[in-house]
């Protein structure tokens, strides 16, 4: 079972950790990569922490 906070990777903004439980939308890549748009807690920016680049 994977826990609902497991750490999705750093805000480009602050560096601070995204969890999982921020995750606002989920999407995947044409190349069938798992990408997220999350909230960052800490700077409030949307940010795609998996591939690490600001909206
Ligand atoms: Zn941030």
């Amino acid at each position: 079972m994977t826990a609902n906070n497991a750490v999705l990777g750093g805000c480009p903004q602050c560096g601070h950790d995204i969890r999982e439980a921020w995750v606002m939308i989920e999407y995947e890549t044409t190349e069938g990569d798992a990408g997220a748009w999350a909230e960052c807690p800490n700077c409030e920016t949307i940010v795609d922490p998996i591939h690490n680049k600001p909206e």
